[in-house]
């Protein structure tokens, strides 16, 4: 049997599925956005666009790829080729991209997924929402769109409810939205004139890091050079205060490129063949397990006999199934799993 024929029909009756029940996302002014697309390699294509609902659902069905994206910007012309300045962008949507590495916990490649890494990414999805967009940049729950990647990271969309907020935000700047990025990652960061809400950030750090650390005098101070510089745990606040800039793993091309694309959401990812899924909200996300929720079910029923020809060692878990290099039987969901990480094996 032919493996990637094999694929290529799993995505289609993924994609079959998906359009028939309206489950794949459908980008707002459809006709200003440019698309891309990839079989083995991520992109292989993009200045793609189509003129309405129907013509996309129908290339979508027809072609199945692997990978889908559409633009963040809103164009006049989404197809032309040859950069930014040549598409007329009127307005851009906004979002962040957690993307982790692995852990320390991992014993796998970089290349390759775990429960840790997993976990880390949804960590680092909820202190980003919880510790920054939510209490500073007064956003709320129903103003965010929280979608797992399909691989080790989410992408947290900026929608403003209130219209008239999102229009604002939504014609931002590439400077504008740099200073966002550049206020999460804490770049202008000032010890000498340390705003209200870093500082709450940074105390309920040293607080977590060690507790024998004072933080009374920095909770009322704006200049925590003075204080620190006279304390015997300096370099440890110090390094309090690198760590936490540092927590978060983003993507900020995601926010500064404006012809940047992102996943079609409920589209597949062509690495793990799992879902771009979208949450409902926090709670949804903290009880989210991709290695479970994001398989497409219908996959968990179909069977494979395969033989494996690859000598790397692996080990994954999906839907509590586990495979490894002796694995001679696979659910459908495994094989776009193992065929998207390149592991050499042979349908039976
Ligand atoms: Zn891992």
């Amino acid at each position: 049997m032919n493996t990637f024929a094999e694929v290529q029909k799993l995505y289609k009756e993924y994609y079959n599925f998906a359009i028939k029940n309206d489950i794949l996302e459908v980008p707002e002014g459809i006709e200003y956005r440019e698309f891309g697309y990839g079989y083995l390699k991520k992109v292989d294509n993009r200045n793609l666009s189509f003129k309405n609902e129907r013509e996309y659902k129908d290339w979508v069905l027809k072609n199945a790829p692997m990978h889908l994206y559409k633009s963040l910007a809103y164009m006049l012309y989404p197809n032309k080729s040859g950069g930014a300045s040549k598409k007329g962008i009127f307005r851009r949507e906004l979002a962040f991209d957690i993307d982790v590495h692995k852990t320390t916990k991992c014993k796998h490649d970089e290349d390759w997924i775990c429960e840790h890494c997993l976990e880390e990414a949804k960590k680092q999805t909820i202190y980003l929402i919880e510790e920054f967009l939510i209490p500073d940049f007064g956003l709320d729950e129903e103003d965010l769109r929280i979608v797992f990647s399909g691989n080790r990271g989410y992408h947290i969309y900026i929608k403003p409810k209130d219209e008239n907020i999102r229009e604002i935000i939504e014609n931002y700047s590439k400077e504008d939205r740099g200073f966002l990025m550049d206020y999460v990652l804490g770049k202008n960061l000032n010890l000498n004139y340390i705003g209200k809400s870093w500082r709450r950030r940074l105390i309920k750090a040293i607080k977590e890091k060690d507790k024998r650390i004072s933080t009374k005098k920095l909770e009322k101070e704006n200049n925590w050079r003075k204080i620190i510089e006279n304390l015997k745990s300096k370099n440890k606040i110090y390094n309090i205060v690198e760590e936490t800039k540092n927590k978060l793993e983003l993507d900020e091309k995601v926010m500064d490129d404006d012809i940047r694309l992102l996943r079609v959401i409920n589209s597949l990812h062509g690495y793990t063949g799992f879902i771009v899924k979208q949450l409902s909200d926090l709670k949804d996300l903290k009880k989210f397990n991709p290695l479970e929720d994001a398989i497409f079910k219908h996959f968990e029923n179909k069977y494979y006999e395969i033989e494996i020809l690859d000598n790397r060692k692996f080990e994954i878990e999906i839907c509590g199934k586990k495979y490894n290099n002796k694995s001679k039987k696979i659910t459908a969901s495994a094989l776009l799993f193992l065929f998207g990480h390149n592991i050499k094996f042979e349908l039976l």
